[in-house]
């Protein structure tokens, strides 16, 4: 073989092995660096503007304190069970970690007969869970944590406005034609958590990173943004 051809076909193989590497790439991968860094410059700001009140929480009818708290329109519940170590000003500190818009999930779990963000001793082994009326988290779950199950809950409220929701998110991930993460492989709602938590890390991470993300991942940033709102 002459040395021009062998550079050639050295080349294609370059090119072919470069474009699966990238290809195989799951979105969250891209990230990574932000992660640890979610909140740093935050300008999400909560205001306690009652509590504490003494109640049974929803769970076990367990003793918690409950709190009524505010960020700018939004106003919602804070409710610690009292067996935790967990303080008032610890929690707040883990929601303002996350971009404004994503207070609209403190909201919806803070309706009549709600506990708003709760804080467990124990979920049975979970560390979260997160649904159209709750938020539960152990002790030690962060904002990362809160910015996945905000994705559960706002997902089960557009759900009610928009019942083929779960369709369209199917199409969204088909014509994204990238793999989120290997926990969001699990199950469609599971991608739509994680992508509010890496949607949540970009928005603030900065511009840039919210671009690279819309680049990556389209579809599934055009209907989040629509289920998460201005
Ligand atoms: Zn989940």
């Amino acid at each position: 073989m002459k040395m021009k051809t062998l550079a050639i076909v050295v080349l294609a193989i370059a090119v072919a092995t470069e474009a699966k590497t990238e290809e195989k790439v799951q979105v969250k991968t891209h990230f990574k660096p932000l992660f640890a860094k979610f909140g740093e410059d935050s300008t999400t700001k909560i205001k306690v503007v009652s509590g504490p009140e003494d109640v049974k929480m929803r769970n076990g009818r367990v003793a918690g304190k409950r709190w009524i708290a505010t960020c700018g329109k939004f106003r919602f519940k804070l409710t610690i069970q009292d067996s935790t170590e967990v303080k008032l000003e610890q929690l707040v500190g883990r929601l303002e970690k996350l971009p404004k818009p994503y207070m609209k999930a403190c909201v919806a779990v803070s309706d009549e007969g709600e506990d708003g963000i709760a804080i467990y001793a124990s979920l049975g082994g979970a560390r979260a869970h997160g649904g159209q009326g709750y938020i539960n988290l152990i002790p030690s779950a962060g904002a990362l944590v809160i910015a996945h199950e905000a994705g559960h809950t706002l997902e089960q409220v557009a759900r009610k406005a928009e019942p083929k929701l779960m369709e369209m998110w199917i199409d969204a991930i088909k014509s994204d034609k990238i793999e989120l993460s290997d926990y969001a492989n699990h199950s469609h709602s599971e991608d739509l958590a994680e992508f509010a938590q890496v949607y949540a890390v970009c928005l603030g991470a900065g511009p840039e990173h919210l671009t690279k993300l819309k680049k990556l991942s389209p579809a599934r940033t055009a209907l989040w943004e629509k289920i998460l709102g201005p």
